[in-house]
């Protein structure tokens, strides 16, 4: 199929993740995670967010988002999340399953954020022993209307969170695409802002599957093994879901990839801002780009074989850009739009 918009996760395996697996089929190595390549990835996550951090892998994002709240919460506490958030409207209550019943509870901001001000707001509420007690708060880098937080929003946020004894979790599905957006240090956007658990998509920057689950603050990472295994996120055979981030975290390939992506979004951007009747709805900081299109447009880029969603986030056409996006493709795209909208 030609290269697509509808989802960053249309791309196919980046050369250099797939070198590393490639490098990893070589023989026999020890399983669930006992293996050299889980050790030196592990390693060098550690290296790159420049602290002694415990790192776990899942196959995916709802996987790895639904354990990592499961692990800072109670069944009867709540998680504090952005109402676009993926974790609330795309993982079919996986993070209440898997945490026996947590609510999650959706408050509202500008631009896919939250605000210390919405997060204040849903703690203070309600405090009386009918509500479930607030306990995390969940953000998503880049959000899923493609901004992203500064490390000082994150730090705001975070800063509020541990004052009122909540955890702060990260949902970074594209946290490489808000690295190499904000150009700041992994650490300075997670650890050094406050955040307390990363989940650090692999899949939507070229990976063949699977995320990283980055615990700061040890302690939370407490019979974490355990935790993957009931729910099935123990490979047997860990390497390959390892072995690629090895190729990607090698002489910062990951922060080239996303920094291309990105770049996409932004000639995309570009390109559709000359176009009257077409509307950006949202900054374009990351890889993604939502517009809205006049429906003889919407149509016309279906009929022309144009696969993007209007679903998703706050509405309006979506567009993704991944690591392989090229920019004829984006120019097909912008070209098709100019003659539908004439
Ligand atoms: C894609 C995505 C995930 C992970 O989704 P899976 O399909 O479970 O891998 C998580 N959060 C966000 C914001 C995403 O976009």
């Amino acid at each position: 199929m030609e290269q697509q918009f509808a989802s960053d996760n249309y791309a196919g395996i980046c050369p250099e993740a797939l070198a590393a697996l490639t490098a990893a089929n070589a023989g026999h190595a020890p399983a669930y995670g006992e293996d050299e390549w889980t050790r030196r990835v592990s390693d060098r996550l550690r290296a790159l967010f420049e602290t002694d951090c415990d790192v776990y892998f899942a196959f995916n994002g709802t996987a790895a988002n639904s354990l990592a709240l499961a692990s800072l919460c109670q069944s009867y506490h709540s998680v504090i999340c952005h109402e676009l958030a993926h974790v609330d409207t795309d993982e079919c209550g996986g993070p209440e399953f898997f945490s026996n019943g947590s609510k999650l509870l959706p408050a509202k901001g500008e631009g896919g954020k939250l605000t210390p001000a919405a997060v204040e707001e849903v703690i203070a509420r309600r405090s009386d022993i009918h509500y479930p007690k607030s306990r995390v708060v969940t953000l998503t880098q880049a959000t899923e209307v493609g901004t992203v937080y500064r490390p000082a929003e994150v730090a705001a946020i975070a800063e509020l969170a541990h004052a009122r004894g909540l955890r702060v979790h990260m949902d970074g599905a594209r946290f490489a695409n808000a690295v190499a957006s904000l150009d700041v240090s992994p650490a300075k956007l997670t650890w050094r802002a406050g955040v307390d658990v990363l989940c650090f998509g692999g899949t939507k920057m070229g990976l063949p599957a699977g995320e990283a689950v980055v615990f700061f603050d040890r302690g939370l990472a407490e019979d974490f093994a355990y935790r993957c295994k009931q729910a099935g996120q123990l490979a047997s055979k860990m390497r390959f879901l390892s072995a690629p981030w090895l190729g990607m975290l090698e002489g910062d390939v990951w922060l080239r990839h996303a920094r291309h992506a990105n770049a996409m979004a932004r000639r995309l951007a570009d390109g559709l801002a000359t176009l009257p009747g077409a509307k950006l709805l949202f900054p374009v900081e990351a890889n993604g780009v939502f517009a809205a299109l006049p429906a003889v447009a919407i149509d016309g880029l279906r009929a022309r074989g144009w696969r993007f969603y209007t679903f998703i986030g706050a509405g309006g056409a979506r567009f993704m850009c991944a690591w392989d996006t090229t920019p004829e493709r984006v120019d097909a795209l912008l070209a098709d739009l100019r003659e539908l909208m004439s």
